[in-house]
């Protein structure tokens, strides 16, 4: 299945993302969650991609193998470059290809001063482009509705956004966002600025204040006034939050779906519960 392709066939378009356990142990259990997912019907899975380093490749292949093989869902790959060489990005490829594993999200990752950082690749277009001249893969990219923190402005992040699109990027998924009317100004600057390759909307659902609080220092999403009411509320909370945060990504998906958008990419953090609660809220929508 080509993944790009799947938004001529189908909208919204429904993906869930997940990341491989940290441990050996865990990835074995991973079933029990796969299995959950799986019977909410996904049109694809996502399967990120550890910072660099040892065995990041190993796992993520291993898992997006294992969804194909044993789900039959169509995983994405997710591959960063920053702190590989071209030969490795070869060797991660030629795997990939040997697994039947052709979508793959090219990302540059994030800078992490304890990864040391290669020449090969400084930003995730250069990817598109390596990966392209490799085989016949299908790659997807990444975007910022509310601007990549180390970008200088809107207007040069997207400039670059469409570098990304036009080395062969054919399908975005996006940074989360808490309120949809910034996503909605992102897309019409997409198409401003030609940009008209499907836009999934990253949807992270709150589960609980902490996550939300590094989530929004990691990725610098804002959070709209009715959503801190939230977390002001039931943020000591944990059940209520729970209920209330799952509400507020229904609530984010229902009007997105009623506004057009292409595709809804739920951030799982491989909790099926969460997935399940969100996909029976929209379950007459999709
Ligand atoms: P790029 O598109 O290269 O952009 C990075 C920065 O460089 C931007 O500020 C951009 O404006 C700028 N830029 C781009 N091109 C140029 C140019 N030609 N000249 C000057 N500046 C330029 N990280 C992981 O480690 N693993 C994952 O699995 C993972 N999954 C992700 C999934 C999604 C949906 C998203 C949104 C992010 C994910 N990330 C992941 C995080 C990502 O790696 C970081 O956000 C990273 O900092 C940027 O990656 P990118 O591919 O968007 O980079």
């Amino acid at each position: 299945m080509i993944i790009e392709n799947l938004f001529t066939q189908k909208k919204p378009v429904l993906s869930f993302e997940i990341f491989p356990p940290k441990k050996e142990a865990e990835l074995e259990n991973i079933d029990a969650t796969l299995k959950l997912l799986a019977a909410l019907h996904p049109d694809f899975i996502s399967v990120t991609f550890g910072a660099g380093g040892s065995g990041a490749d190993n796992k993520t292949l291993e898992l997006a193998s294992k969804i194909r093989r044993e789900y039959q869902i169509e995983p994405l790959v997710h591959l960063t470059c920053i702190s590989y060489s071209k030969e490795e990005i070869k060797n991660i490829l030629k795997r990939l290809e040997e697994a039947g594993l052709k979508n793959i999200l090219a990302l540059r990752g994030d800078v992490n001063p304890q990864i040391p950082i290669k020449d090969d690749f400084k930003y995730a277009s250069e990817l598109v482009t390596f990966i392209k001249e490799q085989g016949d893969f299908h790659v997807s990219g990444a975007c910022y509705p509310e601007v990549h923190l180390e970008a200088t402005d809107l207007v040069s992040d997207i400039r670059h956004l469409k570098k990304k699109v036009d080395a062969g990027a054919g399908h975005l998924v996006s940074q989360l966002f808490f309120d949809n009317k910034i996503f909605y100004d992102f897309q019409e600057k997409l198409k401003i600025a030609g940009i008209d390759v499907p836009v999934e909307a990253g949807i992270m659902p709150v589960t609980n204040r902490a996550q939300i609080e590094r989530m929004v220092n990691m990725c610098g999403a804002s959070l709209p006034e009715k959503f801190r009411r939230i977390l002001d509320k039931y943020g000591d909370r944990k059940e209520a939050l729970f209920d209330a945060g799952m509400a507020y990504a229904v609530n984010q998906i229902v009007e997105l779906i009623a506004h057009g958008v292409d595709g809804i990419h739920i951030f799982t953090m491989n909790n099926p519960v969460v997935a399940g609660r969100i996909c029976e809220g929209i379950k007459n929508l999709i």
